[in-house]
């Protein structure tokens, strides 16, 4: 008998377990059959771990003077058994500290939209002074509580979360993010470090550009990026991020004068205070194609943006805002807008996301453990990122699991 006769005549016909299922009460099918009815416990564990340099921006570094990354994982338990993990940047800590998990405790996890609109309404109630909440923080809490729901019902269902919200592929393109200013940092750096990029496979590369303040003209950075293209070639896609460095005077005079570089996207040219409304100028004097919306906490915010028809491509970030329910919910006016969407930071959650929706461009990752010491330390099993691809498996929910040491040595339990 071959190994494939042996294990299917081994196996108990499908239909016999399913009608056996069916036809049992709830409370008494075996726990792994059980589907989940309520959330019984929260564990909450925020990371932080400190930068070993500062990595610049156009005007600040990433994570502070006194950088360090951080990252909230949240677990949530269920009668049938079943756990999820769900992540956050790192808000909502104090918020979980501060009872806010209480919100979900009890709730059948199914009820996926009625408890996101539970969380969303402390934003505009009393709730929120009575309690000590900021709406930042609880913006942040929902991310991970929202992601761990997906990731259960997900599980309760046998599927990868991008199946189970209806999937359009199963590999999604990826980029990495350098480039970014440092002392002593020089152009021949600058092209050493993209060529170790390429070495690793990336054929799409994100810079910093906009340092302005640090002493970077507009001329830098079109001699910078101008090096990154010729030691690229004219296939690999260069992406540049200003990160809110520029007025729109200068914003219009950089973008045309690096459009020759063959740009993908120029995101965030603009200073925060203007930044959504403004984009329109830019737009209507720019050729390159424009890309915002990773600071964007609602919907709301992400529908501004849209209706400036200013960008070509949106950045929400459900990792670290309002969760995959809002993400979802974007992703289908983007699509109604013709804007690609390229969410800001993390791949577990949004490969998955991606991959559901036609409109999905391309994934953020990281190639340096300097820079994001978390990507490479913490995940015992990740999706699997090769050539600048995302591979996205049939393991049940987010597919992703802690490694237990890193979770302790950088983490403090919440709850
Ligand atoms: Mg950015």
């Amino acid at each position: 008998m071959t190994r494939r006769k042996f294990l299917a005549a081994a196996t108990v016909p499908a239909p016999v377990v399913v009608n056996l299922v069916a036809n049992t009460p709830q409370g008494d099918r075996p726990p792994a059959l059980r589907r989940p009815a309520k959330i019984t416990r929260v564990e909450a564990t925020l990371l932080q771990m400190p930068l070993k340099e500062r990595f610049w921006m156009s005007i600040s570094p990433i994570g502070g003077m006194q950088p360090k990354a951080t990252r909230l994982i949240l677990k949530l338990h269920t009668d049938s058994g079943i756990t999820g993990y769900g992540e956050g940047s790192g808000g909502g800590a104090e918020e979980l500290r501060r009872g806010f998990a209480g919100l979900v405790l009890g709730e059948d996890p199914y009820m996926v939209g009625r408890i996101w609109e539970k969380m969303f309404a402390t934003t505009y109630s009393s709730d929120l002074v009575k309690n000590g909440w900021s709406r930042g923080g609880v913006i942040s809490a929902m991310a991970a509580i929202d992601a761990a729901l997906y990731d259960i019902m997900a599980k309760a269902a046998g599927l990868p979360l991008y199946k189970f919200l209806g999937a359009y592929r199963d590999a999604v393109p990826v980029y990495v993010t350098g480039g970014y200013y440092r002392e002593g940092k020089g152009i021949s750096e600058l092209v050493q470090e993209v060529r170790s990029y390429l070495e690793q496979g990336f054929n799409a590369i994100k810079l910093k550009v906009g340092g302005i303040t640090g002493g970077f003209s507009v001329q830098d950075d079109y001699h910078r990026v101008k090096a990154v293209r010729e030691a690229v070639g004219p296939q690999v896609r260069i992406m540049l991020d200003a990160n809110q460095g520029w007025d729109v005077a200068t914003a219009i005079q950089a973008s045309n004068q690096l459009y020759d570089l063959d740009i993908t996207w120029l995101e965030e040219p603009l200073h925060w205070y203007d930044d959504v409304a403004a984009l329109q100028r830019v737009k209507m004097n720019t050729r390159i194609p424009l890309a915002s919306g990773e600071g964007e906490i609602t919907r709301w915010g992400a529908r501004r943006l849209m209706d400036t028809g200013a960008i070509d491509f949106l950045q929400f970030d459900c990792h670290a805002h309002a969760g995959i329910t809002e993400w979802r919910k974007i992703a289908g006016m983007a699509g109604m807008c013709h804007i690609q969407l390229a969410p800001h930071h993390e791949p577990p959650v949004h490969g998955h996301l991606l991959a559901s929706v036609p409109n999905g461009y391309i994934l953020e990752a990281f190639a340096n453990p300097d820079r994001d010491p978390f990507w490479f330390e913490i995940y015992e099993r990740k999706p699997k990122i090769e050539k600048s691809v995302l591979y996205l498996d049939d393991t049940p929910g987010q597919g992703i699991e802690f490694r237990r040491q890193a979770l302790d040595r950088y983490g403090a339990r919440i709850l």
